[in-house]
């Protein structure tokens, strides 16, 4: 039941020589979803992959199980770095599907349910230019494994497949889920930038509490009894109905984890009733540049800390800096003073590249990225 999440670049559209530009890949029982994949994604993948395997770390990074490659939106600091990295995964004789899912317009989405091409002046960072650019030069067809691409209008929640060569768009019911995902979901989270966006939660399913097993056995039950118990149905017993409810204990909530993508403060999908076991947040910006975010619709530190109490965040975690940010402990010191004003126990924490934060329910491990493994920082979520 423990969802780790990567965070392979903290940088925002420049990199530093300290910081990468974005990529994260999220891992939970069904498999791992990479969250955007700017330039040179494949190598800090590697070279994440590589860091748990020499420090004997039980959680790996295996390329098969990456069910799903989605996309927070189209600037190049998100993107420019998948279409090598797909073709790396041919050159490795990849066999299982890859489902690609990304936000574009209503206009985009229009046009291309109805046969026609995308329409003039969309803006090169919609997806639905940059995927027909990939196929173009891409080679998918003689890939050795199959890829879905899924466009959506987040806000509508209207989802369509296209098929990159004619660029024709199917609608589909709903938005597909990763292959083979049972017990986690992928949800996308409304966001505002200047291009269509969304932020991406991975949720899982909760489990049912624990069974009743010693009052079953007090009440002498069968096997079969506890059998159709344990399913959830009631049984009848001796003249009275026993409640299948009643032989279970408190269910554990399935944990859920948010990774905003570029976005403007407390963007519409960050609801109070969101309530993430973690929310990592762009923090592009410092307070001294507050009219900035604005402008271009980012968020600085102090913002990422009102979002994350606008939509009751167990723990929150920064990324996406500025150049101009030196220390992280910059970002880290305003988020920290605004959720002292708004008088909130939230704990805060800034990212650095290769940091992966792991969560279950009620509980973040910081593993902090140092020269060759990780440390270990506890983190008590404010629930
Ligand atoms: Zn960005
Ligand atoms: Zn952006």
């Amino acid at each position: 039941m423990t969802v780790d999440v990567h965070v392979l670049g903290t940088a925002s559209a420049r990199p530093t020589s300290q910081r990468s530009v974005s990529g994260s890949v999220v891992s939970c029982d069904d498999g791992l979803v990479v969250v955007d994949a700017g330039e040179g994604f494949q190598t800090r993948f590697e070279h994440q992959r590589k860091r748990l395997k020499i420090n004997g770390m039980k959680r790996r990074l295996r390329p098969n199980r990456i069910g799903a490659l989605v996309f927070t939106h189209g600037h190049l600091d998100h993107t420019w770095g998948a279409l090598p990295w797909l073709q790396t995964m041919s050159l490795d004789r990849r066999e299982p599907g890859m489902l690609m899912l990304a936000p574009t317009s209503p206009a985009v989405l229009d046009a291309l349910l109805a046969g026609k091409s995308i329409p003039e002046g969309t803006p090169p960072a919609d997806l639905a230019v940059q995927w027909k650019a990939w196929s173009e030069v891409g080679g998918f067809a003689g890939f050795s494994y199959p890829l879905r691409w899924v466009l959506g209008d987040v806000f509508n929640d209207r989802w369509a497949e296209v098929e990159l060569d004619t660029m024709r768009a199917t609608l589909l019911e709903a938005m597909p889920q990763p292959e083979g995902w049972r017990r986690s979901r992928l949800v996308p989270i409304s966001t505002t930038h200047s291009v269509p966006s969304c932020g991406w939660m991975v949720e899982q399913t909760g489990s049912p509490g624990p069974f009743d097993r010693e009052r079953a056995q007090e009440l002498g039950l069968t096997e079969e009894q506890r059998g159709v118990l344990a399913r959830g149905e009631n049984i009848e017993h001796l003249g009275s109905t026993l409640e299948a409810a009643s032989f279970r204990g408190p269910p554990t909530p399935g944990v859920k984890v948010v990774v905003s993508g570029d976005t403007a403060e407390r963007a519409s999908g960050f609801t109070a009733g969101l309530s993430p076991d973690l929310l990592v947040h762009e923090s592009t910006f410092l307070e001294a540049q507050t009219d900035k975010a604005a402008e271009h619709l980012h968020t600085t530190a102090s913002g990422a800390a009102r979002t994350a109490q606008a939509c009751n965040a167990a723990v929150l975690a920064l990324t996406h800096y500025s150049s101009r940010i030196k220390s992280v402990q910059e970002p880290l010191g305003e988020a920290r003073t605004e959720l002292l004003q708004l008088d909130t126990d939230l704990p805060v924490l800034a990212l650095q590249d290769g940091d992966v934060l792991s969560v279950v329910h009620g509980h973040c491990t910081h593993l902090v990225a140092t020269e060759s493994g990780w440390d270990a920082v506890s983190i008590a979520p404010n629930r």
